[in-house]
């Protein structure tokens, strides 16, 4: 290949162990292709979540500063760098003390959280650098990445593009970039989000149109489900950018909700691979064409818990012009990201995921209908491509639910030629998906045909 992006995650760079074989797997890149990859890294595992609390707990914040410094400074230490971060460390501590005695918001809080990342392109530069490769640490802002100003949830903006590939050019030199920030045209950082690295190794992927995004994690790939809920789930070796966009939006952790966007804009390839294991053949997501007819290939379940669903019921709605767009109208004035709607004769329910603003807008809702808001729920989206539109899958996921008496609260299919999606008590979940995964084959390797009646 002409070049690539390598994306490390936390766990695959904050053990040591995973650092050598990353930076192993740095060098035969370079070895093989004609130029060298850009490497995006995320903070070493833990090390945001240290951060996030320092911002927002001021009185923990002494105690914090020290656990975030040492264990930068005894991670250097066991890869064989020690005094590699003091500088880096020196000036994160200054910063530290210097932190106002409040929470911190917006761009000092942002400045502070990409201290994770900034650190680890640091150590991972320098241990490139100890192996004798060419290589340079950089903030990804000052390579390029320019955001908007949504500090938290920030969105590159087009200009990065042809800004990444100016600073970026082909070269045998191996730039360490920072996941997860950027920053805004005035130069204040930002930050993508949380696990927002995968969307900033895709992003400057397709920047700099590379032939391949591998995001290097701590499993063999896109799983069957997620492992934590089901352990005996397996890699699933091909996806196209629909389903893995389903299932990380659905809450599959492994990739960032966005990652694939920009992917799909330039067709780029995304491999999900596993730095201690990278013998596995992970996962390969692209624009691949659609299941054989008659297969459900139902590859993946994902779930996602903390949602809230609103039921407006109105007799008035009855054939009445205009009464959804009044509906959604309040939820876009408010804000509120709608996910499953369902609708009847006479009601309308749709999912939440985030619920700020909602209580502003079911002042407006009652004006239109009665309300009722139920809380405490998950999402699970079964996901495949074609499966949703085979007959037979929807009957078959519902018996099963039904014979352990999970009741489903909601039931969104159809919309999607990927994902059947239903909504249940959070508590429920767990059961639902080990049920499925069994009950739908997930755990053999063979596509799952619809059964022939
Ligand atoms: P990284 O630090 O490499 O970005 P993350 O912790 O963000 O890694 O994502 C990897 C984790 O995502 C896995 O360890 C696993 O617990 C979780 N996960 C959830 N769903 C899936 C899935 N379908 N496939 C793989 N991993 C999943
Ligand atoms: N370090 C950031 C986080 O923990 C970004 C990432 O890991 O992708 O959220
Ligand atoms: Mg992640």
């Amino acid at each position: 290949m002409q070049r690539v992006v390598m994306k490390f995650g936390g766990t695959s760079l904050g053990i040591v162990a995973n650092l050598t074989r990353a930076l192993a797997l740095i060098e035969s890149r370079l070895a093989r292709d004609a130029h060298a990859p850009v490497v995006v890294v995320s903070a070493l595992s833990g090390a945001t979540d240290l951060l996030v609390r320092f911002a927002d707990v001021p009185h923990e914040r002494t105690r914090l500063a020290e656990a975030f410094t040492e264990r930068h400074r005894a991670h250097a230490e066991a890869a064989g760098l020690p005094g590699a971060l003091d500088d880096a460390l020196a000036d994160w501590r200054v910063r530290a003390a210097g932190a106002a005695d409040r929470p911190m918001r917006d761009a000092t809080r942002d400045a502070l959280l990409a201290s994770g990342e900034m650190l680890s392109a640091a150590l991972v530069a320098s241990a490139l650098a100890a192996r004798g490769v060419a290589a340079r640490a950089w903030h990804a802002g000052i390579a390029g990445l320019v955001t908007d100003d949504r500090h938290g949830a920030a969105h590159p903006l087009p200009a990065s593009r042809a800004r990444l590939a100016a600073s970026l050019p082909p070269s045998r030199e191996v730039a360490v970039v920072t996941g997860f920030v950027g920053q805004t045209s005035d130069g204040q950082t930002t930050t993508l989000g949380r696990g927002g690295s995968d969307f900033s190794a895709a992003w400057v992927g397709a920047a700099l149109a590379v032939d391949e995004i591998e995001i290097w994690t701590d499993t063999s790939g896109m799983l069957s489900a997620d492992p934590r809920v089901v352990p005996e789930a397996r890699p699933v070796p091909e996806l196209s950018f629909t389903e893995a966009s389903e299932l990380a939006y659905f809450g599959a952790k492994v990739l960032h909700p966005k990652t694939l966007l920009p992917a799909i804009e330039r067709g780029i390839p995304v491999r999900v691979l596993n730095t201690a294991r990278p013998q596995d053949p992970g996962s390969r997501i692209t624009a691949m064409a659609a299941a054989p007819p008659g297969t459900w290939w139902v590859k993946s379940i994902a779930s996602r818990s903390g949602i809230t669903a609103v039921t407006i019921v109105s007799s008035r709605m009855l054939m009445a012009h205009g009464f959804l767009a009044r509906v959604f109208e309040v939820f876009a004035r408010h804000h509120l990201v709608v996910d499953l709607v369902t609708t009847s004769e006479v009601s309308i329910s749709v999912t939440l995921d985030d619920t700020q603003g909602l209580d502003a807008a079911l002042a407006d809702l009652e004006g239109i209908g009665e309300v009722e808001v139920r809380s405490g729920l998950a999402i699970v989206a079964v996901v495949g491509d074609g499966a949703p539109t085979q007959v037979g899958l929807a009957g078959q996921v519902f018996s099963l639910l039904g014979g352990i008496a999970v009741p489903v609260e909601m039931i969104s299919q159809g919309a999607s030629r990927v994902n059947l999606s239903f909504v249940v008590r959070e508590e429920h979940a767990t059961a639902a998906i080990r049920l499925l995964h069994r009950g739908l084959g997930l755990e053999s390797h063979e596509p799952q045909r619809a059964p022939t009646r």
